[in-house]
């Protein structure tokens, strides 16, 4: 695992917003911000979800969170300007910004990629990224310190094959992380990605149905690099894909 030590209370005082925040990673992340003191807004598609999250997190005696349904296949470029008017308005500033959600679409041979499966993971996977950012950095700018973490993959910087659509997406969102990080390098924002290695969630089960589920790392055991991005200790720290295991 990423070899950083979590110290308490390292995210009191800030604010975080989290896509995919509902499940796997995402809600894992979430409970552990919260944890550790920050609010968290969380963004996801299934109400239910980020609701159960809402409530374990009050369990907690955590700060209290918001919540933000929006299905990114859906989303256009004003749902995204209004919720960043919205995080603007009721936290005034965004101290860091979890990309996280994203689709796998089909795994099959790339002369069977259907149009519309790659229109839906790319829609997903990087045309949402792209818009969430451009709405988002703006309020970023107002912290005093603020990271914005993309999600990447094992496939995102070398090609596999049957990963069609999922893994040029990921190539194109560490693109992404790239062009930014390099934009800002001498502002207070810092941009970078994590790899997270093969993870016990619903993703990764319908990626790998027959693998034996018992020998992956919990969400909880990544977590150490998604404190780290968040945390003041990687300040200075922008440009990077780094791998969580
Ligand atoms: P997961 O368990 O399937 O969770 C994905 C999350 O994204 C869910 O909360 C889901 O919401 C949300 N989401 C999907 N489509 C959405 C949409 N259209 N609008 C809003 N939210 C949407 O997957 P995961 O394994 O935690 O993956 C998290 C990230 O890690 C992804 O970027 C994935 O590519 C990356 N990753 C995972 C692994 C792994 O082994 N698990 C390895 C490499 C990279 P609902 O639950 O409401 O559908």
């Amino acid at each position: 695992m990423f070899d950083y030590q979590i110290k308490d209370n390292c995210l009191s005082n800030k604010n975080i917003l989290i896509t995919g925040a509902g499940d796997g990673i995402g809600r894992q992340a979430a409970l552990t911000y919260a944890k550790l003191g920050a609010t968290v807004i969380l963004l996801g598609k299934t109400v239910k979800k980020l609701e159960a999250v809402y409530d374990e997190i009050m369990a907690l005696g955590a700060p209290e969170p918001a919540i933000i349904p929006l299905d990114l296949k859906g989303a256009t470029k004003q749902n995204y300007v209004d919720m960043a008017a919205t995080i603007a308005e009721q936290v005034g500033q965004l101290d860091g910004a979890l990309l996280n959600a994203s689709m796998l679409g089909e795994l099959n041979p790339f002369t069977q990629i259907h149009e519309q499966i790659w229109q839906d993971v790319m829609q997903v996977n990087v045309t949402s990224q792209f818009l969430l950012a451009q709405a988002l950095i703006p309020t970023m700018l107002n912290a005093k310190n603020a990271s914005l973490v993309f999600t990447s993959s094992g496939v995102g910087n070398k090609g596999r094959a049957f990963w069609g659509a999922y893994s040029i997406s990921k190539f194109a969102t560490e693109g992404m992380m790239q062009v930014i990080a390099d934009e800002y390098d001498s502002s207070t924002l810092r941009c970078n990605a994590i790899n997270p290695g093969a993870t016990e969630t619903k993703m990764r089960a319908s990626a790998y149905p027959a693998e034996d589920k018992s020998k992956l790392a919990s969400p909880e055991d990544i977590m150490p690099l998604y404190v780290y991005l968040m945390s003041d200790d990687s300040i200075g720290e922008t440009g990077k894909t780094l791998k969580a295991q």
